[in-house]
């Protein structure tokens, strides 16, 4: 089980489960995990904030209300369910050791990469977002 949560601690999340991706951006390096939903427990109370995604996929993001943390997001279907997947940011973990083994297997958003962000080396490139199912 790996435990985390936003700046202030007023969110906390734990995660019982292995990530069914890890991935980065491109753009600044922000590792992120592709995670089943069932598998993340939230303590606290995140505010959300809808935004459509580059891909057209309606999203739903997460972030602490009193200190700004960004924490995950969700996938939102036509149908007002959501995804049975979350894309967690890898950042708000404690755990160090999973963070370390949890290397990017694709690197996202490469047409925008900066120029100090090294490619992350056997990670799948995808010039945008990865597709969600
Ligand atoms: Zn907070």
């Amino acid at each position: 089980m790996a435990v985390g949560g936003c700046f202030c601690g007023k969110i906390r999340i734990e995660f019982n489960g292995q990530p069914l991706k890890s991935a980065s951006t491109a753009q600044a390096g922000n590792p992120i995990y592709v995670i089943n939903s069932t598998e993340l427990k939230v303590s606290g109370n995140p505010k959300e904030v809808a935004k459509t995604a580059d891909s057209g996929n309606k999203m739903r993001n997460y972030f602490c209300p009193d200190c700004g943390t960004p924490l995950f997001g969700r996938k939102i279907h036509s149908n007002g369910d959501f995804d049975e997947i979350t894309i967690v940011r890898a950042g708000i973990f404690d755990d160090i050791q999973m963070l370390n083994e949890q290397k990017p297997e694709a690197e996202l958003y490469t047409d925008r990469r900066l120029q100090w962000v090294n490619p992350v080396e056997g990670a799948e490139q995808f010039g945008g977002m990865l597709a969600l199912s």
